[in-house]
């Protein structure tokens, strides 16, 4: 799929519809902080590391581990088809997903967001505001996750796996212990399955 980014400005309005077609869930090449990989954990009711390998992977670029969606058969692995394909995590689904087809420019310029024109939902709708209070959010537990993470490896000196596996750990952990979900984890706790 060829990619066709345009760079929209705050005071921009911009006309999109999901469609719900699931294009954006085939193959999706979702990274992830470990905010994310936290919020769907408790949206499951299962410890993080039930994830790994069957939802969740690492990839390791250099010898910086991201952790990415796994995807089964080309298609993500929280994919489901019933009347349309539908995501089985939705309300805990992370942040990339969120924001799509948004995609952050560069966290150093929050005035900026990228829309994929590949989204058969773009310029069908009302002209709105691009999501800006979620890009915001977003590259909060950005920042904090790279922070951490590069701190981790570069100076605490952890095997980069054991680095991520250590940060995601603490945010769970921390969100867990300050009982403050509904804020920390976001929009995952109040839509919990049964
Ligand atoms: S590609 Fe666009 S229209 Fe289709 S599911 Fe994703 S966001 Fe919705
Ligand atoms: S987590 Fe949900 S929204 Fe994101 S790619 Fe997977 S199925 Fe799609």
């Amino acid at each position: 799929m060829s990619h066709e980014y345009i760079k929209v400005s705050r005071g921009e309005k911009v006309r999109v519809t999901c469609l719900r077609c699931g294009r954006c869930c085939h193959g999706p090449n979702v990274s992830l902080t470990a905010f994310d990989i936290c919020r769907v954990a408790n949206f499951l009711g299962v410890d993080w590391r039930g994830l790994r390998g069957r939802y969740v992977k690492a990839v390791i670029a250099d010898v910086v581990p991201i952790p990415v969606l796994q995807s089964v058969n080309g298609v993500c692995a929280f994919l489901v088809m019933r009347d349309k394909p539908t995501c089985t995590i939705y309300s805990a689904r992370p942040m990339r997903c969120r924001l799509y087809p948004f995609l952050s420019y560069s966290p150093a310029r929050p005035d900026l967001i990228y829309l994929d024109e590949c989204c058969g939902g773009v310029g069908i709708g009302e002209p709105e505001d691009p999501p800006w209070t979620l890009l915001s959010q977003y590259h909060v537990e950005l920042k904090l996750h790279y922070t951490k993470l590069y701190q981790l490896i570069f100076e605490g000196g952890y095997e980069p796996l054991q680095a991520l596996e250590g940060l995601i750990d603490e945010v769970c952990a921390q969100a867990r212990s300050e009982q403050r979900s509904s804020s920390f984890l976001g929009y995952a706790t109040a839509e919990r399955r049964k």
